[in-house]
């Protein structure tokens, strides 16, 4: 697939990356706006790229880590000789966030997101919760649309119980194609994302995990069936879950209780 190259920048936007640049001065501001980072945040932003959000979030913070995979990009950002600025050149999906995270401080998490990693980027910050204290992100419409969706909603599924059962999640703004260079083939958004007051402990989440993914397993077949090796009809009755139904169809707290049940089971 031929990569494109744009503007005055003369970098060429790696698809294996999911680059695509925020260029809409509008829509930069006000994510940056909704992000309102105060000076001393401990703040980190995820694929930072040719920098269109790392100014305005530097300005307000006064200092950022940023994270990113590509090395043409992380070397032009160390060019910059910003004190400020701490340029982390890796594969986000190998940080430990608890690392970065100053003692008796939480992080905030700001990225525009690549699309391809987003679903396993999302679980690994619902798994580091404990160290931070928001996140901003720019995802695919669709991706917002599942993070937000309730049970009996064709877009429930898996990462709706995930990141609901660790997160408060709303959508601030919707971000049309042309924002960006290139522009995506799909409509984006930008959701905010704040842990729960209360989150289930990591064996529990770990579980929860095991769970949806038996349960959404294969979607058309009911609980009864995608459950079969690990929890009898009666288990599943005891758990007040009726075995005659979908997994789109269970609320949160059902899931809890699949996940509290089946916490000892080994991963497969
Ligand atoms: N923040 C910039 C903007 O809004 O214009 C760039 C956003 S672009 C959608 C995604 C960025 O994440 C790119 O800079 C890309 O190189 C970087 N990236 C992709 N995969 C990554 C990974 N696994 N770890 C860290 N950065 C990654």
């Amino acid at each position: 697939m031929k990569d494109a190259t744009f503007g005055s920048e003369h970098h060429r936007a790696r698809k294996r990356f999911g680059q695509n640049f925020l260029v809409r001065e509008d829509i930069i501001h006000r994510i940056a706006q909704a992000v309102n980072p105060r000076a001393g945040d401990a703040l980190v932003e995820i694929g930072p790229g040719l920098g269109a959000l790392t100014g305005p979030l530097l300005e307000g913070a006064g200092q950022l880590k940023v994270i990113e995979i590509d090395r043409d990009l992380a070397a032009r950002l160390r060019e910059r000789n910003d004190a400020r600025l701490t340029v982390i050149e890796t594969d986000v999906l190998k940080v430990d966030f608890e690392s970065l995270k100053p003692a008796n401080q939480k992080l905030r998490v700001v990225g525009n997101l690549p699309y391809n990693i987003s679903t396993p980027l999302l679980l690994q910050l619902a798994h580091a919760h404990e160290c931070l204290q928001d996140l901003h992100v720019m995802l695919q419409r669709e991706v917002v649309d599942r993070l937000i969706a309730t049970s009996g909603t064709r877009a429930y599924g898996r990462l709706s119980v995930m990141l609901q059962s660790v997160f408060q999640i709303e959508q601030i703004l919707a971000v049309p194609p042309d924002a960006f260079k290139p522009a995506p083939k799909v409509q984006s958004a930008v959701a905010r994302l704040t842990p729960n007051a209360s989150v289930p402990d990591a064996a529990t989440l770990k579980a929860l995990e095991n769970t949806t993914r038996i349960a959404f397993g294969n979607k058309r077949k009911t609980l009864r069936n995608n459950f079969k090796k690990v929890l009898s009809e009666n288990q599943l009755r005891e758990l007040d879950i009726d075995p005659g139904a979908r997994a789109e169809t269970l609320p949160l707290d059902a899931f809890h209780r699949l996940a509290n049940a089946i916490v000892d089971l080994p991963p497969d």
